[in-house]
């Protein structure tokens, strides 16, 4: 083997070294890619934002005129007398609201239409940032490398977008779709639980077909491997899958078979949802759910908005929904929302309603309700976009706005288990934040008024962002 003489080999490595210098940006976040700088609004080491409105995530009433303290990707400092240290880079707050990050639980980074499904490695990141949501758990996946890989590329700041929780394939019983992992046994539950937890995902989300003994061994395995559970079921109910140790559940009350009379074990009954139009929140077996949940420390995932789209002429025709959408997209997309309409389902309107009275009634029973867009369905509910329309659709459901935010941030957080870390704007916390323009305790809809996004206390500008998907939702 070839070696260099030693003087010959210091002498190269001094030009390396200064080679390398002359192409870092002065700027301390040296690793970050031109395609992530490019939407980098603040960058500052030190920064305040001043005289803002700020809800912080714990449920806690609105605190106004407040100035918070960033530096070095941690809240330093909140409250009405801060002073701004020296050197520090100064945002006007007026008239603008500061939240945390929301933390969204289940954020696929693929979209269906009524025709196709495509993951969205470029747009999805992009809109979840763009729209304030800072962290997001993918909630069964069909392309789970790709987002090891997309989640990997955004922690090296090679890519833009949020702090990701990767789930494993979905895993459903034998019969269900092809795209999952179908499991014949409770050993093929095992092998694919070890095999993917190996690989790196943090989640697994069982889907509706699955059996009790599959989902024992999956949850088993996963827990084994320091990975959690959720779940969007039909087969095994919402109270057996507490007692079988799941650690979320996903979509509430449209998913749960706890209340279908007649449903068999294991069985997934294929007209229950008709039946939960005449459910009483206030009834001896919802309740019996809820304490289950609660005592298990089980918390709930709402996903209203991918389920709004089923109630005819219900969701708003967004302009921002469609131009973001590729020109097949948005006609696949009007084509269904009118069929729906025609159709004209009589029992959509009144379940929608239940499902609201549903996550209302879990709250109060003390249950944890966080929850996520879904970007699913027919392909109304865009990445991000959808999220902004949980926020109003809490506030039909009956929650004050302190506490939709902490549905959205902190409940979430500590889902995921890192509460300790970001979902609130405290001092000692990773400076996930959102920048709103206006007052969201007036006018919840300004939530779609994210002017900057902040992940670790690096800013982001949120209509760049959103410029750059414009016409690409639905291709890539
Ligand atoms: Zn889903």
């Amino acid at each position: 083997m070839y070696r260099f003489p030693r003087v010959l080999h210091a002498a190269l490595l001094g030009v390396l070294v200064v080679f390398v210098s002359a192409m870092l940006p002065a700027s301390a976040h040296a690793q970050r890619s031109a395609s992530v700088q490019r939407f980098v609004s603040v960058d500052a080491p030190t920064f305040a934002i001043t005289n803002v409105t700020v809800i912080d995530g714990t449920g806690s009433a609105p605190a106004r005129g407040v100035t918070v303290v960033v530096q070095d990707g941690k809240i330093t400092a909140i409250g009405p007398d801060v002073s701004v240290p020296a050197g520090a880079e100064r945002i006007d707050g007026s008239g603008k609201t500061l939240l945390p990050g929301l933390v969204g639980l289940h954020n696929h980074t693929f979209y269906t239409t009524s025709q196709r499904r495509i993951q969205l490695d470029f747009t999805a990141p992009l809109l979840y940032l763009a729209s304030g949501v800072t962290t997001i758990r993918t909630t069964g996946s069909y392309a789970p490398y790709s987002e090891l890989e997309l989640k990997r590329a955004i922690e090296n700041g090679e890519r833009v977008g949020p702090r990701m929780f990767v789930t494993g394939p979905y895993v459903t019983g034998g019969e269900g779709y092809t795209y999952m992992t179908r499991l014949g046994e409770p050993e093929d539950a095992r092998r694919v639980t070890r095999y993917w937890a190996e690989e790196g995902v943090d989640w697994f989300k069982a889907y509706t077909l699955i059996s009790r003994e599959e989902l024992a061994a999956v949850i088993d395995e996963a827990h084994r491997h320091g990975v959690k559970v959720t779940g969007h079921l039909c087969s095994v109910s919402f109270r057996e899958a507490v007692k079988l140790g799941i650690d979320n559940l996903e979509h509430g009350f449209f998913t749960n078979t706890d209340y279908a009379e007649g449903k068999v074990p294991d069985g997934c009954p294929s007209d229950f949802r008709e039946q939960l139009v005449a459910m009483d929140m206030e009834s001896e077996e919802v309740q019996e759910t809820f304490r289950t949940m609660i005592n298990a420390g089980v918390g709930m995932t709402s996903t209203l908005a991918v389920y709004e789209m089923y109630v005819p002429n219900r969701p708003p025709l967004e302009d921002r929904v469609l131009a973001a959408m590729s020109p097949e997209t948005q006609k696949e997309y009007l084509r269904t929302r009118s069929d729906i309409a025609e159709q004209n389902s009589a029992v959509w309107p009144e379940l929608y309603q239940r499902a609201l009275a549903y996550e209302k009634a879990f709250v109060e029973a003390g249950g944890l309700l966080a929850s996520g867009v879904d970007p699913t369905g027919y392909g109304g509910a865009l990445p991000g976009y959808g999220d902004q329309r949980n926020f109003e659709l809490l506030h039909e459901a009956g929650f004050t706005t302190p506490e939709v935010v902490q549905i959205m941030s902190l409940n979430g957080a500590r889902i995921l288990g890192i509460d300790d870390e970001t979902g609130s704007v405290q001092v000692g916390k990773t400076a996930d934040l959102v920048l709103v323009d206006g007052d969201l305790t007036a006018r919840p809809a300004s939530i779609r008024n994210v002017e900057t996004v902040f992940r670790s206390g690096t800013g982001f500008d949120s209509r760049l962002l959103i410029e750059a998907v414009e016409g690409q939702v639905g291709v890539r």
